[in-house]
């Protein structure tokens, strides 16, 4: 369901495991992690936010105003879109 590559942890660098998310507002939720490293296991809330559009919503919403990202080949892109 969600992607295990999405964050690592601030200590180790290692990849977390997502064990729960909460939406706070459209644009902000947050998401408990812990560390993979059994060395480490860090256990934190992150939150994650939308900060730009690389292809716009076919459905969206009149208060959500994020910044639209130049191109793809842009300089914004570049390095992970
Ligand atoms: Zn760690």
């Amino acid at each position: 369901m969600y992607n295990q590559r999405l964050i690592r942890c601030p200590h180790c660098g290692s990849y977390c495991n997502v064990l729960k998310t909460r939406l706070i507002t459209p644009v902000c939720s947050e998401v408990t992690v812990q560390c993979r490293n059994v060395d480490c296991l860090h256990r934190y809330v992150a939150q994650i936010s939308p900060v730009r559009t690389l292809v716009p919503s076919q459905r969206p919403r009149g208060d959500i105003h994020l910044p639209q990202a130049r191109t793809l080949s842009g300089p914004v892109a570049k390095g992970g879109v």
